[in-house]
């Protein structure tokens, strides 16, 4: 796998941190299929707390993990109509010492064991530790991969053989809103808030959202 490589396209030092880069751009709980083709396809990119899971507030351990009604099974439609989902997630509970790396991957795997028992499967999972305002010194500093910035997306778009113009970003907050507007991506908003914006569409919850896009993205 060389996917790993483009994951931190990053402004800032990126050798202390290989290991990191490394840990979060470790495909999770299904294989990447359909890369060997030369044509990139739209695909969706998923933010997980507040778009998957419920927001908690920094969920670093499983048992914080509550999925929100519906969400494993939109994802299993995506999977079914061949359409690739990575997860992009912004961990900056890493950068403020809430919890380790390793958490977070405890959390994905976690995360995927159960979407595993509805058929449904994340082919990427990316997260960026990073903050600007962290207290853990590796961690504490801009990122290119902090979304609204574009690395996570465009990570996501080197492993996965991705269009990004045709692929669409889901998520509860602007900076959702932002990343897919940083790579021409089209942008749904879910949750309970309003996010008024012309072009943006809003949807209650990804399963409320999920037939909307796969009538839109074309595989
Ligand atoms: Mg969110």
């Amino acid at each position: 796998m060389t996917i790993a490589a483009a994951a931190l396209d990053d402004s800032g030092p990126v050798s202390a941190s290989s290991d990191q880069i490394q840990a979060n751009t470790q495909p999770v709980g299904g294989s990447i299929s359909g890369t060997t083709g030369s044509s990139s396809r739209a695909g969706v990119l998923l933010d997980r707390d507040g778009t998957i899971i419920v927001d908690h507030g920094h969920v670093g351990s499983v048992d914080r993990v509550e999925f929100i009604e519906g969400a494993a099974e939109a994802i299993a439609r995506f999977n079914r109509a061949n359409v690739p989902v990575a997860v992009v997630t912004n961990q900056a509970g890493v950068a403020k010492g809430l919890y380790g790396i390793d958490d977070v991957t405890l959390v994905h795997r976690y995360i995927a064991e159960r979407l595993a028992e509805h058929g449904a499967h994340i082919d990427l999972f990316l997260y960026c530790p990073y903050h600007p305002a962290g207290v853990v010194e590796a961690f504490a500093r801009t990122s290119e991969d902090r979304k609204p910035r574009p690395g996570m997306a465009k990570a996501a778009e080197a492993a996965l053989n991705l269009d990004l113009r045709a692929s669409w970003v889901v998520g509860d907050r602007p900076e959702d809103v932002g990343l897919a507007e940083a790579v021409g991506a089209s942008a749904i908003y879910v949750g309970t808030g309003s996010f008024h914006r012309p072009g943006i569409r809003s949807f209650p919850s990804l399963a409320a959202a999920a037939s909307f896009i796969l009538e839109h993205v074309t595989a």
